[in-house]
């Protein structure tokens, strides 16, 4: 397995942004993997997995890291009965069509989000009332001290949120799907997309939610609308006209401007809510105020 230097976030997440990793490898085995956190354990890097990069905000200045993409072996994806089994780095999107082939549902949320198996594992992604815990049977988590599987509540997942740790790799997922006909789930995910199209900006360059939902009956994104942030642009990157918990990459973005967009946000909604609002988007070498 090669390992390469200056591999930029830029190719590596949907908003396009970010600076080089200090070393990069794409494993395509359990063997592969488990050389690869060696290696960096070895250098003493940390470890960082990036799926599709789409809720990931890598610092512009680089990443002191050696950055994993799952590949071959733990991108594929098979029917088992009931289940479907997936690689770490195997797409939402194969892995919905793979199950609506097999006339399984269960996924159907997922046609909306862009992330990989493992992605969604450690964000524990969700929508339209559905989330990874409640499709999840076991993951398969690979890090310096060993690997072994793990079930949801042994990854404590709850709202975008799971316990995993930045050198903790999901290797392969297996879910657990509810026999459907094919038409049936692909109906629903047409009647999805349609809603999702309908309120969110689905052709522009963004890392998805900005921040996790607070308690209460207010959003994200509505109480960053009322803070009047639609819009607001610093730099390359704008707050989405179209949803304000959206940031998008409107012209050569960096990270920094999109940074200086979150703390912006964060300062409204402290002033005009008095509410904390917790980031969802995953940020790599940088702080916020
Ligand atoms: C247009 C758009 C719409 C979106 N809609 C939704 C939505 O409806 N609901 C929702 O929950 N999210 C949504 N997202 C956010 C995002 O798609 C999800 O969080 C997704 O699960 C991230 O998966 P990823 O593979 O791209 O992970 P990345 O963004 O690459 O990484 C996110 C985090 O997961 C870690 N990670 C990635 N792969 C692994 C792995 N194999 N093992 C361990 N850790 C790993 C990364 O290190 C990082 O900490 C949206 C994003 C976009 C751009």
């Amino acid at each position: 397995m090669e390992i390469e230097r200056g591999t930029s976030f830029a190719g590596l997440t949907t908003i396009g942004t970010g600076g080089p990793a200090r070393a990069f490898a794409r494993p395509t085995s359990l063997a592969e993997l488990e050389e690869a956190v060696g290696w960096a354990t070895r250098h003493e890097l940390p470890v960082v997995t990036v799926g599709l990069g789409s809720n990931l905000l890598a610092s512009d200045a680089g990443v002191d890291a050696l950055v994993l993409r799952l590949a071959g072996e733990l991108a594929s994806v098979e029917v088992a009965g009931e289940s479907l089994h997936a690689g770490g780095g195997a797409t939402n999107a194969v892995c919905l069509h793979r199950a609506r082939s097999a006339s399984l549902g269960g996924l159907e949320f997922a046609c909306a989000i862009p992330g990989t198996a493992g992605g969604g594992v450690r964000m524990n992604a969700g929508a339209y009332g559905s989330d990874w815990a409640t499709i999840l049977e076991r993951a398969l988590v690979v890090s310096s001290s060993g690997s072994g599987w793990l079930t949801p509540a042994e990854l404590g997942l709850s709202y975008r949120h799971s316990e995993l740790g930045p050198g903790q790799v999901v290797a392969r997922v297996e879910y657990r799907l509810t026999p459907r006909p094919a038409e049936e789930v692909k109906a629903r995910v047409a009647d999805l997309v349609a809603q999702r199209k309908a309120t969110q900006p689905t052709n522009k360059r963004t890392f998805g939610s900005v921040f996790k939902n607070p308690d209460g009956e207010l959003g994200a994104g509505r109480m960053l609308e009322l803070c009047g942030l639609k819009g607001h642009r610093i730099g390359g990157a704008v707050v989405s006209p179209r949803h304000a918990n959206f940031i998008e990459n409107a012209d050569r973005a960096t990270s920094a401007d999109c940074v200086a967009l979150i703390n912006e946000a964060r300062r409204r909604a402290r002033e005009q809510f008095g509410v904390d609002l917790e980031h969802e988007v995953v940020l790599v070498g940088h702080a916020l105020d």
